[in-house]
């Protein structure tokens, strides 16, 4: 056992890990961040290679400025500089079609994607939404919010767009709590996306340094096996290296992942239960690159009626990519009940090929590299009614002393990233 004990151990290196780490390093304490792949950042992990920064996926952060992750940037005096996009246009993928993208109830009013009598519908529900209460509606999806008074075919069809703002595109499936609280905060927003420049590496980045420059320790790569239990509390981890004693252990990964280090016994079985069934988001994600710019869009694409999300990357960041290449990233949800496979994965690329060449004709020819990568993770925790903010467990773990979950699958405000980060911020202020 290694002599020197630390204030708090942090096991996975995930936008939560580095956003505690940081966080608790700052205020003087004493931190070993332990990471078992030999890069930080987890799902939002970057490689650089041949003039390229390859993010393990393109990330956007919710409401720039006004997001939660800038929250995070701020507290540590170090924000996030976001590239300025207003001015680009972007677009809604729907019926086949594109079309830019509302972004205020004038423009749901002026939109040809609808029909007028749907739009004046769809802007009495997005009134309502914006006047309702989440905590009423956590346990029921938004098809059922919206039955309970509306019935306009065109406006359910549409509905997908606002459960994909919370990346669970299909109403019949996603919390209308979850929804409804992501809308209100948007609608005070005046920026809804913010654009990391040089992308997640800005932020893994800021946040490696900040554990540095405060006295924080990271291992990387090691890996935990176990965390160290004695009389119903957690004081310290095993690594594949050394055994670490610290006052606060804290899992700062996918909950499912816990029962690798951690005996179920020591939890009641209703959290045994919740945690190794908790339903992830999958998807594929491709970069496509060549030699020349195939569109001037720089606003992006989000589809309507398929979960279907585009950034042209190097168009609004050129750091990402060498001189003169261009990136263009095309991303799909897959059927969450289905596992992750090659062939899922094949369908899903020919689908985003026959868009693409739609949309852009004749670019698919231009391709001069691609890089496709199948997640079997994009988001841990699908924000469907059981795994909705009021059922995702607490932060404080009950059962054993001094253990603390963090990440995307505990009861913290947002949604994807935004719940990691909510999360590292709010067990900054318990500790
Ligand atoms: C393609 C893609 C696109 C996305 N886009 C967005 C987006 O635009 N906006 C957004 O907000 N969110 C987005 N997300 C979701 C976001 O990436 C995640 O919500 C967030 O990164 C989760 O961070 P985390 O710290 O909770 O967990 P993770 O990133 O999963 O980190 C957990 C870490 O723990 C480590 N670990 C696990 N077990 C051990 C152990 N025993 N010992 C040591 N280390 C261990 C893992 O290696 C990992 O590095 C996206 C995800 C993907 C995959």
């Amino acid at each position: 056992m290694a002599d020197t004990p630390y204030d708090a151990v942090i096991i996975g290196s995930g936008f939560a890990g580095l956003s505690t780490a940081a966080l608790l390093a700052q205020r003087g304490s004493r931190v070993l961040l332990i990471e078992k792949s030999g890069r930080l950042g987890g799902r939002a992990g970057f490689i650089e290679q041949d003039g390229y920064v390859w993010q393990y996926g393109q990330h956007s952060h919710r409401l720039a400025g006004d997001g939660i992750a800038a929250r995070v940037f701020d507290k540590l005096g170090d924000p996030i500089d976001f590239i300025d996009t207003r001015g680009n246009t972007a677009y809604l993928y729907f019926d086949g079609k594109l079309f830019p993208r509302p972004e205020g109830p004038m423009d749901f009013l002026r939109t040809p994607l609808l029909p007028l009598t749907a739009r004046l519908d769809f802007l009495l529900f997005y009134r309502r939404l914006l006047r309702e209460d989440p905590n009423a509606w956590y346990d029921s999806t938004l098809l059922d919010f919206y039955r309970k008074r509306g019935r306009n075919p065109w406006v359910e069809r549409f509905l997908g767009f606002l459960g994909f703002t919370v990346m669970v595109a299909d109403p019949a499936r996603v919390s209308a709590g979850e929804v409804i609280q992501f809308l209100q905060r948007a609608a005070k927003a005046p920026v809804k996306q913010g654009e990391p420049r040089g992308g997640s590496k800005q932020l893994i980045d800021k946040l490696e340094a900040a554990i540095r420059r405060h006295g924080g320790e990271i291992h990387a790569p090691e890996r935990v096996e176990r965390v160290l239990v004695e009389q119903g509390a957690a004081v310290g981890v095993k690594t594949n290296h050394a055994c670490y004693r610290a006052t606060s252990v804290v899992y700062a990964a996918p909950l499912p992942g816990l029962f690798d280090v951690m005996p179920k016994s020591l939890f009641q079985a209703s959290f045994v239960d919740y945690a190794t069934h908790i339903r992830p988001s999958r998807g594929v994600s491709i970069d496509f690159v060549f030699d020349e710019p195939v569109t001037n869009m720089t606003g992006g694409i989000l589809g309507v009626d398929i979960p279907l999300w585009v950034k042209f990357q190097s168009h609004i960041d050129p750091t990402i990519a060498p001189p003169g290449k261009c990136v263009n990233t095309w991303a799909m949800l897959l059927d969450p009940d289905a596992p992750a496979t090659h062939e899922q994965a094949d369908a899903v690329e020919a689908r985003i090929r026959q868009i693409m060449e739609d949309i852009l004709p004749g670019s698919m020819r231009k391709i001069v590299r691609k890089r496709r990568l199948i997640l079997p993770v994009v988001n841990a925790n699908m924000l469907i009614p059981r795994q909705s903010y009021p059922h995702r467990p607490p932060i404080v773990c009950p059962e054993v002393n001094h253990l603390f979950f963090i990440g995307d699958t505990v009861q913290s405000e947002g949604c994807s990233g935004d719940i990691a980060f909510s999360s590292a911020l709010r067990l900054a202020e318990l500790l």
